[in-house]
């Protein structure tokens, strides 16, 4: 039996990974749970999964989780990531959301777990730390993320020294065909709806603007040891393909599927083993055909932005993951436009400094200047 703590358990990965280990029952036990602040989703998992350990980040929420279940163990504000090192847990499942999706991984990998890794943030803000942490801890990393858990696969068919390029699959978001003039007066109402997947509303919001496939770049970068050169994004809309590995010979292998974040979460926590899965099988038959297309750079300049930001590294990954978390909830407040979400990463990216991150002083301090450019700008320019 392996028992799973889930960070993030009311969101969209949280909730597909407690619908895996229920239909796996007799192999996965829910040790823990740990979300933010919703309190009415959180307490129905208490009652449904039973977990020894309830994590709650809000205080307000947790106080009223306590009152609700006395008998529980609640942990509430910064001490819920050290859950993730708990004796009693096997495997962590980060599927928290942004930046703070760093501190349970890393306390995670210094007690020597097995991490099943959704929350990208992390990595490419924090890859020095989190080496830093796996070594000292010996945890280690699966993916989650569909399109490094298709790499991570793929993979298997070769040597590391034989691999010549990872191919990430862009869905393109909810714009690709968008008349690009018109990119400016996006709502984030129509930004929150996905073509293909059914996810969170940032990481939604994210696809639009492709700066998610930017942080998949860099994710892939640190998961899989390969510099910005070898990797590269193809646009392709059936979302079917989750990604590619070319190999020195010209061979390409892929990992199909439909779209389905239950395939992923799965493979991760059974791994090496495969089982039978919640997610439908892929009939090949009856899709109309796949394509895949270059990404316009003009349309998506989060492209080209990640490549800078993952040669350059230290400061300015966390400028680019946390400069775009800022600016996205400007965009959600109505006051930036959609296409100011890019540039105002730009200008977190030309205001930061390049400097090392080699502590999580550096790190957090990095973080926070971000978040303060992005608020600035704009506001700053016109003065
Ligand atoms: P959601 O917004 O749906 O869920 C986020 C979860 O994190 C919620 O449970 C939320 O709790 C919790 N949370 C947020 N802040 C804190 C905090 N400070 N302390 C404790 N818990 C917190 O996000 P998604 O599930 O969509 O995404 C999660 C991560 O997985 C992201 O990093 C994303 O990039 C990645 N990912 C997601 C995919 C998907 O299909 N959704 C696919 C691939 C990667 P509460 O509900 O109480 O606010
Ligand atoms: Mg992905």
């Amino acid at each position: 039996m392996k028992r799973i703590a889930v960070f993030g358990s009311t969101g969209s990965i949280g909730k597909q990974t407690l619908s895996v280990c229920e239909m796996h029952g007799e192999e996965f036990c829910v040790e823990a749970i740990v979300f933010g602040s919703n309190t009415e989703l959180g307490a129905h998992q208490i009652q449904a999964f039973d977990p020894g350990i309830v994590g709650v980040f809000d205080k307000e929420a947790a106080k009223a989780v306590r009152e609700a279940f006395p008998e529980k163990e609640v942990v509430s504000g910064n001490a819920v990531w050290d859950i993730a090192s708990r004796e009693s847990i096997d495997i962590v499942v980060n599927g928290v959301s942004g930046f703070s999706g760093t501190f349970p991984l890393i306390s995670a990998l210094r007690a020597g777990k097995t991490v099943a890794l959704a929350n990208k943030e992390s990595v490419v803000c924090a890859g020095g730390l989190v080496r830093a942490a796996q070594r000292e801890g010996g945890g280690r990393i699966l993916p989650v993320d569909s399109e490094q858990s298709a790499i991570f696969q793929c993979l298997s068919a070769g040597k590391k020294e034989d691999v010549k390029r990872l191919i990430l699959t862009a869905s393109g978001g909810a714009f690709r065909d968008h008349p690009i003039e018109k990119l400016a007066d996006v709502t984030p109402e129509m930004a929150m709806k996905h073509p293909n997947w059914s996810m969170g509303k940032k990481i939604t919001i994210d696809s639009a603007t492709m700066f998610n496939k930017g942080l998949e770049i860099m994710e892939a970068a640190f998961l899989f040891d390969q510099p910005g050169e070898n990797i590269s994004v193809l646009i392709h809309p059936q979302s079917i393909v989750h990604s590619m590995v070319e190999f020195a010979d010209n061979s390409v292998v892929a990992q199909l599927g439909v779209p389905d974040m239950r395939l992923a979460i799965q493979y991760a926590l059974t791994y090496p083993d495969r089982q039978p899965s919640p997610a439908a099988p892929l009939d090949l038959a009856k899709l109309a055909g796949l394509t895949f297309t270059e990404p316009d750079a003009e349309r998506f300049p989060a492209l080209t932005m990640a490549y800078e930001a993952l040669r350059t590294g230290g400061s300015m990954p966390v400028a680019y993951n946390s400069g775009n978390e800022a600016a996205v909830a400007r965009f959600v407040n109505g006051e930036l436009r959609f296409t100011d979400v890019a540039d105002c990463v730009r200008y977190v990216m030309d205001g930061i400094g390049a400097f090392r991150i080699d502590d999580i002083d550096a790190l957090l301090y990095a973080d926070q200047t971000a978040r303060r450019l992005a608020r600035e700008y704009r506001v700053k320019r016109f003065i």
